[in-house]
C-alpha cells in the first residue's frame, strides 16, 4: 500500500503521509479547504476505514 497522497482543490498544495487516512487530518494548512485525495486506491481505502 502506497502513502496516501493529496491535494488541495483551493490552493493547490500537496501533501503526503498517513496522517491523510484519517479525515481529522484532512484539511490544508495554508487556507484550511477540505484536501482530496489523488491516489484512487487510497482514497477507496480510505472510504472503506472510514465510512459516513
Ligand atoms: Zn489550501
Amino acid at each position: 500500500m502506497s502513502i496516501p497522497k493529496a491535494k488541495c482543490p483551493k490552493c493547490g498544495a500537496e501533501y503526503t503521509g498517513w496522517a491523510l487516512s484519517n479525515p481529522r487530518h484532512r484539511k490544508c494548512r495554508k487556507c484550511g479547504a477540505d484536501l482530496v485525495i489523488t491516489d484512487e486506491q487510497t482514497a477507496k481505502k480510505v472510504v472503506d476505514d472510514y465510512p459516513p
